[in-house]
């Protein structure tokens, strides 16, 4: 015992003089720690036909890409083991999204499938996303926290189904969210550590979050500059002690087409652009390693000494991040190393598997040979998919063709939509009805017509369980509304979907404020002091998605949940999709 403790003594004090002990060596040996990350999961539990385009290893660059099937909780959760068997030290993150806009899987529970599911899967702390706020703030909290939601009238969706809901055991964070009093609503950083060296792990949601929620859920928050927010916490960190940082983002890069259609894993990112990139540039130096989410690509970048990485989308992708801490300075030193992995499922066809494993570094093409599907994870998917089967495989109408969200303005799932509405609320005295195409979740694929539609192929359509809203608009609130319709991030519009009674023109070249032309109401032209009736969700209603005028409409009068809308108008008779725009975009 005294032994091992002058042991202990001498090398203590060899080591204060920057010595050390032969046998003791390792002490001074970096932290190796793997991150593990995911982002924008929405829910996906269930492995379903989900691909990946990637780049042919080995073929030449202009050979068409692998399509892989990928996908479902259970390949997830194998090889986040697989990936933390072959790590000393690891740690799971994600980069936000994780629930909503998702399937019925999730949706008809309230989310909390996908929510007990990460906790068994051991994810330990996650950013918050935009769609983390679809419910309000309050139900996230709850969602949070834990406890049953109140059932929704006719019991659409079902709270604590299995068991009293416990909430997430990981941690949301975001820096950048505070309330009225300036609090933060959740911590905007966790510290971890590692062989006792402090990581600091900051999180933050993109600042436009308002402008893609319901506003009533978010009324008094405040969502701030992204790069601020986290470098106060940076402060914070440092006064701690802590100055090995990652920062957690929901907002990302958008990549140039030269490298769509490449390979997620090429360091270089030619003409990468967005958001996030100047977020990143003006970052305090402690952080090192930036997961990010949001924009559902698959890049990793290198970017003025920094790392940029997402793994796309749905759980299709992880990221991993193996990095390796100064046991001394308890500095993060450069990245060892970093790579995309596809999460390969029963499904993957095995030559793809073996392609992508034989071109993959050491050590992960070992995961993406040898990993399986988790079985218990697998387990509780398939509970949760019983639990909702019979609701989702439930017949509610039939179409005589596909509808789809493709179209160079207006599309026919979008004019189905449209139609749905304005026929839910004709008693109302709606004229006719608009519809947000960012609202329209999936299409209803028919590939041998007439086709069944299920509970569950409407519920993917539209999961969000808005209601409808038929409000007044004059002809020249109409007229502005349409032509806000241009300002969006993407540089391409966002064209409200109209029901078959309203049409117009869109002319691309025309200045803003004058590319809207020749407005008719039923074939009459609209008229700017004329007062007109129009139904809308109540996401729009509020002004969701920017159209701020849509809040100025007067005598609103509700109606019934969007769902509830289309599915009443699909069970009414066969529906043939409409394949007339009645958006004539020019040129
Ligand atoms: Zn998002």
């Amino acid at each position: 015992m005294r032994q091992i403790f002058l042991a202990w003594r001498l090398g203590a004090w060899l080591l204060a003089l920057g010595l050390a002990l032969p046998g003791a060596a390792h002490a001074r040996d970096p932290v190796q720690v793997r991150l593990i990350g995911i982002n924008d999961l929405h829910g996906n539990l269930e492995t379903t036909n989900l691909v990946l385009f990637l780049a042919d290893p080995g073929a030449p660059p202009d050979a068409p890409q692998l399509r892989v099937q990928v996908g479902g909780a259970a390949a997830l959760a194998g090889m986040v083991r697989k990936l933390r068997a072959g790590a000393p030290n690891s740690f799971m993150l994600a980069g936000g999204d994780l629930i909503g806009a998702a399937p019925l899987i999730s949706t008809l529970f309230k989310h909390e499938s996908t929510i007990e599911i990460l906790n068994d899967i051991g994810l330990e702390v996650s950013s918050l996303g935009n769609h983390e706020f679809d419910g309000g703030e309050k139900e996230l909290q709850r969602i949070i926290r834990g406890g049953c939601a109140a059932t929704v009238p006719e019991g659409a969706v079902a709270s604590c189904v299995q068991s009293p809901y416990k909430g997430a055991r990981f941690k949301y964070i975001a820096a950048n969210v505070i309330d009225a009093k300036g609090r933060h609503i959740v911590a905007p950083y966790v510290i971890k550590r590692f062989k006792g060296i402090p990581v600091g792990f900051i999180g933050g949601v993109t600042k436009t979050t308002p402008q893609m929620v319901v506003p009533s859920g978010i009324a008094g928050l405040k969502f701030l500059d992204e790069a601020d927010a986290v470098n106060r916490a940076v402060v914070q960190l440092r006064a701690k002690g802590v100055k090995a940082m990652v920062a957690i983002f929901h907002e990302g890069i958008e990549l140039g087409t030269s490298q769509k259609r490449g390979d997620w894993n090429d360091l270089t990112c030619p003409d990468a652009h967005g958001p996030l990139l100047d977020i990143a540039r003006r970052l305090a130096p402690e952080i090192k390693v930036i997961f990010s989410g949001h924009t559902h690509q698959g890049y990793r970048c290198e970017i003025e000494g920094r790392l940029l990485i997402q793994g796309t989308s749905y759980g299709r992708g992880i990221s991993v991040v193996d990095i390796a801490l100064d046991p001394v300075k308890r500095t993060m030193l450069p990245p060892v190393r970093s790579f995309n992995l596809a999460v390969l499922n029963e499904k993957t066809d095995p030559a793809h598997r073996e392609k992508l494993a034989a071109a993959a570094p050491d050590p992960f093409a070992a995961v993406l040979r040898d990993s399986t599907p988790d079985a218990a994870i697998a387990e509780k998917v398939a509970r949760y998919a019983v639990l909702s089967a019979p609701k989702a495989e439930r017949a509610v109408g039939r179409i005589a063709g596909p509808f789809t969200r493709t179209g160079k303005a207006d599309s026919s799932a979008g004019r189905l939509i449209a139609d749905a509405q304005l026929a839910a609320t004709r008693a109302d005295g709606a004229q006719f009805a608009f519809m947000n195409p960012g609202g329209i979740r999936a299409n209803i694929e028919c590939a041998s017509p007439p086709c069944t539609v299920t509970f569950g192929h409407a519920f993917t359509m539209q999961p969000f369980g808005n209601s409808l809203v038929v409000m007044t608009l004059t002809g020249a609130q109409l007229k502005a509304l349409l032509e806000s319709q241009h300002r969006t991030t993407t540089g391409d519009p966002k064209f409200l979907q109209p029901s078959a009674e309203f049409a117009y023109t869109w002319q691309s070249d025309a200045p803003p404020g004058e590319r809207v032309r020749d407005m008719r109401l039923n074939g009459e032209p609209v008229e700017p002091a004329k007062s007109y009736r129009v139904t809308v969700n109540s996401f729009l209603a509020e002004g969701g998605d920017t159209f701020d005028i849509l809040a100025e409409g007067t005598d609103r009068k509700g109606g019934l949940q969007d769902l509830d809308a289309l599915i009443a108008y699909l069970g009414a008779e066969e529906r043939a999709p409409v394949a007339t725009p009645r958006i004539t975009r020019l040129p």
